[in-house]
């Protein structure tokens, strides 16, 4: 890295300016700005366009080509006005070519249809394509020319911006303009080290944001479109590396915190072993192995434990709670439903049965009596406690909370996940973390995403698994489907009907599945059919689980609450309707519910016709492949990273220029230029983060 001095620019030393600073910006144009996150005159720099058009050159009208848009000039040789079906404004335009260009309007005032005096010469740009007369262009820009003005064309592509309700492109083009009359001397606004592009062959700020908005004629159009342009990408580099700084930064500042340390003989880990009635995999004792190492240190804990659905996670995360109580302190295990909570809790409880450790049940359903119990045990120190995100609510206090286990980290976010560490008590330092997530997170997102993680990956099933067999049918082969059940259920083998999410809404979902339950039941009379859905309360809940496990029911009918954790061997075939409405991602979830035991399973995703493009490639795959990892990076491709995480819920940053997919190959780079500057430049590295990431915070608080 370059000796380049710590110094961070004087434009963030000052804070940034209100974008009120700019001549005509009152109250109302600022509030408008406001709505589109652009606060201070900064916002307006890194306010990029989403496209650009190119008028710098003038094309005749003879030479026009269909499909691409072009600029002319002409004079009104014809002016027609007309309602066929419609109100319809048809201007023609010749030029010295000799041909002619037709303007189609559909909407215009008297005002407009006046401008269009005959021989006034007009220049347009739009997109031309070919009608019954030749040449035309659909509600074109235009403008009316003065003489001197004929001929003459600008040096810079047009820059056309995300705009918003009263804020037009004349109005952004303007800002920006202005905003970029304001940029500080190029070396204050820089904060890369100067060696660090030079290696890269990254320009500096100042020329990256003025070549994405004025970018020179003879630009690079397409390269500007694919986001590959070097002064996009320059842009996009600085953000990643703004945010896994922050990231960084948050690490660092929670390990500097002591945890306890967690030693001893582990003796109730090895009871609890001992009377698992199955050996852990390879896989599981190594995972097991990292995580007893980390609690030993003083350090806190912060380990993601990715392993495929029904690789075993549970029951690491089990032991590692076993050496935590027998430390002394408090374990709690907090999952993003109430249904794989309790099912959480029952899997414990019968667990740690046998080594005298109840654990105490806490949800937002836990009301009165119950709920104050539950509080008093924990706060008095009670070893274990299972709930959802009740665990985190106001009145929760531990007495010496030594371990918080996450499970499926993607429903949450890093915000509550570190707000389950502020339940440590004083003086005890904080907890040790244990997240575990079935979502193969693709590598480069995962450094990015949980930069502030370490990752244990559990990357073999348990022995004894058929792999799930998956196959796609349209919705009108129905009866064959219902046949296998019925066929299913003869053999003594159970079955899941999943219905799929119709709207946002817990109500309507409940209605659909009920509906759907009412149709199969009266389909197949001879067996016993069981309901699931969010609406039901807990004890009903529970009731239809029970009875699930127990082969008290041969089908259940549920909505994708059972996406996550529920754990029934003897389930061997599942149905998901409508399967094309999910990602790639919850399907490989759900289909992890079967193929639990040693029996052959089945998945059959149906599918309402048609099928677009995507869609049936997104199935097809889910047919090829049972890798959780290789289907992630397919989804992470097809749909970008927040659908696959969640931005809102994992506080993955939702970047502004970079995308993940398309910059990855930066990432390697990325983390060495953050250890670096967080080692040499650390000043450098806080001004990176309030320039990319306080601006971010403002906008998800807003
Ligand atoms: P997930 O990783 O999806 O959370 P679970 O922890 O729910 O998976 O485990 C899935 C099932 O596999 C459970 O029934 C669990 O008891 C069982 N299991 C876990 N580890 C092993 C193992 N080593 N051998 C056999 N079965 C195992
Ligand atoms: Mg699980």
């Amino acid at each position: 890295m370059s000796p380049r001095a710590d110094a961070p620019a004087a434009a963030t030393l000052h804070g940034p300016e209100p974008v009120t600073c700019l001549p005509g910006v009152g109250p109302t144009l600022a509030g408008r700005l406001a709505g589109m996150g652009i606060e201070c005159v900064r916002d307006l720099w890194f306010h990029l366009p989403l496209r650009y058009e190119d008028r710098t050159r003038l094309t005749p009208i003879a030479q026009l080509a269909a499909g691409a848009p072009a600029q002319v000039e002409g004079r009104v040789a014809a002016v027609e006005r007309g309602f066929r079906y419609r109100p319809l404004l048809r201007v023609a335009l010749e030029d010295d070519s000799g041909a002619t260009l037709t303007l189609r309007f559909f909407h215009f005032r008297a005002a407009q249809v006046a401008q269009f005096e005959p021989g006034a010469w007009f220049r347009a740009y739009g997109e031309v394509r070919y009608g019954s007369h030749g040449p035309e262009m659909v509600h074109p820009r235009y403008r009316r020319l003065a003489e001197q003005e004929r001929g003459q064309v600008g040096d810079r592509l047009d820059p056309i911006y995300p705009a918003a309700e009263g804020v037009g492109q004349a109005t952004l083009l303007r800002l920006v303009g202005r905003a970029l009359d304001r940029l500080p001397a190029p070396e204050q606004l820089e904060l890369l080290p100067t060696a660090v592009l030079a290696q890269l062959h990254l320009p500096s700020l100042d020329a990256a944001l003025r070549t994405v908005h004025r970018p020179p004629v003879g630009s690079d159009l397409d390269a500007f479109a694919r986001g590959v342009h070097p002064a996009q990408q320059r842009l996009a580099f600085e953000e990643l590396l703004a945010h896994q700084l922050s990231l960084r930064r948050q690490r660092l500042s929670v390990r500097s915190a002591p945890a306890p340390r967690i030693q001893g003989p582990g003796r109730l880990a090895q009871a609890l072993r001992r009377a698992l009635p199955f050996r852990l995999t390879a896989a599981q004792r190594r995972v097991v192995a990292e995580v007893q190492a980390d609690l030993k240190s003083r350090e806190p804990m912060m380990r993601l434990v990715q392993g495929d659905v029904g690789s075993g996670k549970t029951v690491v995360a089990a032991l590692a709670a076993a050496r935590v109580i027998e430390a002394g302190h408090q374990v709690a295990l907090m999952a993003p439903t109430e249904l794989l909570a309790e099912q959480h809790a029952h899997n414990l409880a019968a667990w740690f049965a046998p080594l005298q450790i109840e654990p105490v049940w806490l949800s937002g359903k836990v009301k009165g009596k119950a709920r104050s119990s539950a509080l008093a045990r924990i706060a008095a120190g009670a070893p274990l406690t299972v709930g959802t995100h009740a665990l985190m609510q106001e009145g929760v206090g531990f007495a010496r909370l030594g371990l918080a286990i996450i499970d499926e980290q993607h429903r949450f976010g890093v915000h509550q996940r570190l707000r389950l560490r502020d339940k440590g008590a004083a003086g005890e330092g904080v907890p040790h973390q244990l997240v575990m997530t079935a979502t193969p997170i693709p590598r480069t997102l995962a450094m990015t995403a949980y930069a502030d993680l370490d990752v244990s990956v559990i990357d073999a099933l348990p022995p004894g698994r058929t792999p799930v067999r998956t196959v796609v049918i349209g919705a009108g082969r129905r009866g064959e489907v219902i046949e296998r059940i019925r066929a299913s259920g003869r053999a003594g083998r159970q079955v899941y009907w999943v219905c799929t999410l119709i709207e946002d809404s817990e109500e309507i979902d409940a209605q659909a599945a009920e509906a759907t339950f009412q149709a199969l039941c009266s389909q197949l009379p001879d067996l016993r059919v069981g309901l699931l859905h969010g609406r039901l309360k807990p004890a009903q809940k529970q009731a239809v689980m029970a009875a699930f496990q127990r082969g008290g029911l041969d089908l259940l009918v549920a909505t994708t609450v059972i996406e996550v954790g529920v754990d029934v061997s003897n389930a061997s075939l599942m149905i998901v309707e409508n399967a094309e409405r999910l990602g790639l991602a919850q399907l490989h979830q759900l289909r992890g519910r079967v193929g639990r035991g040693a029996e052959a399973s089945t998945c059959v995703l149906m599918y309402q016709a048609p099928l677009s493009e995507m869609a049936r490639q997104r199935l097809a795959l889910l047919r090829r492949s049972n890798d959780g990892f290789e289907i992630a990076e397919k989804d992470l491709q097809l749909r970008g990273p927040g659908e696959l995480l969640g931005t809102r819920q994992t506080g993955l940053p939702g970047f502004r220029i970079a995308d993940l997919v398309r910059d990855a190959r930066w990432l390697p780079a990325v983390r060495d230029a953050s250890e670096a500057l967080l080692a040499q430049a650390p000043a450098t590295a806080d001004a990176l983060i309030e320039r990319w990431v306080g601006a971010a915070e403002r906008y998800a608080a807003a």
